[in-house]
């Protein structure tokens, strides 16, 4: 099982393994998962790839934090 979430810091959608710890983001910043917002779950790392790509949507241009 993966999850979805947003990180802390930048805003980007990031995906990890449900039962890891943290996840350090492209920004530098590392992410306690016990304190991330969880936007989405997904059932293997493929489909959680897909949920994130489908929200962060421009990509590049994604900024905002909402
Ligand atoms: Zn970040």
């Amino acid at each position: 099982m993966f999850v979805v979430f947003r990180c802390r810091r930048c805003g980007r959608f990031l995906y990890a393994k449900r039962n890891a710890k943290s996840r350090m983001c492209v920004c530098g910043f590392k992410n306690d998962l016990r304190k991330v917002i969880i936007v989405a779950k997904a059932e293997d790392e493929k489909t959680a790839g897909e949920i994130v790509r489908r929200l962060q949507g421009a990509g590049t241009n994604f900024k905002s934090l909402g």
